[in-house]
């Protein structure tokens, strides 16, 4: 980035703006009665280490990248983070991000399985992994069909150096609100069918963004992945859809 950077100020607007999020949160949980909690996390793609830096220090402990090569200089700042992997994967890849990641959101074949397990094995971890569903079934997005999502649901389940954490959902970008909430709301009943044909106890739901996270929190989701309203400083009439404005 060539812009000057003001330590103070950038920590200024990210503690109000986490404090913002944090609310809007507790607003959604409460309108939708349930009694659970949502993870943050501080989508750290746009910005330098000197900011991420102060995102950690606000006190965010999970972070997310969609590109390696965008998330490395930042992971070497060894933060006190949880890393999280959010965009394609690339099979020649798939090492670094086993490597240094936490959690992978975006798992969407089994050639990727086979790899992240493998990978994991070797560096002596536990890979979380995530089924990216592809909801609106557009030819372009990336995910899995959902009548796939079972089948690979499985194909985790049988490793032994990842575990099968939940489900992701980028929803369909402009999309009304209405639209959004019927996706979200069909990754919902999608990860409580899958829940119980696998017999599994709980499963996360990674869907909602700077956009529309109080919907997907109205619709279920367990962690969101904000970017853009936390750390960019931008002008908050961009985010005046879907009850994210400031007013
Ligand atoms: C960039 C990105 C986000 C954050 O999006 P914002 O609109 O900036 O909040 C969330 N999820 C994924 C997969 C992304 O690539």
């Amino acid at each position: 980035m060539e812009d000057k950077f003001e330590p103070l100020a950038y920590r200024q607007f990210v503690e109000e703006r986490r404090d913002q999020i944090r609310d809007k949160i507790t607003t959604a949980l409460v309108k939708a009665k349930r009694d659970d909690t949502v993870t943050l996390i501080a989508v750290t793609k746009y910005i330098d280490p000197l900011r991420a830096r102060v995102i950690a220090e606000a006190g965010i402990r999970d972070f997310g990248e969609n590109r390696w090569q965008v998330a490395k200089p930042k992971i070497e700042e060894a933060l006190p983070v949880t890393w999280h992997f959010l965009g394609p994967i690339q099979r020649n890849k798939v090492k670094p991000i086993a490597q240094h990641f936490d959690s992978i959101h975006s798992v969407d074949r089994v050639e990727i399985i086979d790899l992240l397990d493998r990978y994991a094995g070797e560096y002596a971890k536990k890979l979380d992994l995530f089924l990216q569903v592809n909801i609106s079934q557009e030819e372009q997005k990336s995910g899995v069909d959902p009548d796939q999502v079972e089948a690979l649901a499985k194909a985790i389940l049988m490793k032994e150096h990842v575990k099968f954490k939940g489900l992701m959902l980028i929803g369909t970008q402009h999309a009304d609100d209405l639209q959004k909430r019927h996706e979200f709301n069909s990754l919902y009943a999608i990860s409580k069918a899958l829940k119980q044909s696998l017999s599994l106890e709980h499963l996360d739901l990674s869907m909602g963004m700077s956009d529309d996270f109080p919907i997907a929190i109205e619709e279920g989701a367990t962690m969101v992945r904000i970017g853009r309203y936390l750390v960019v400083e931008e002008n908050t009439s961009t985010f005046k859809r879907n009850g994210v404005s400031l007013d």
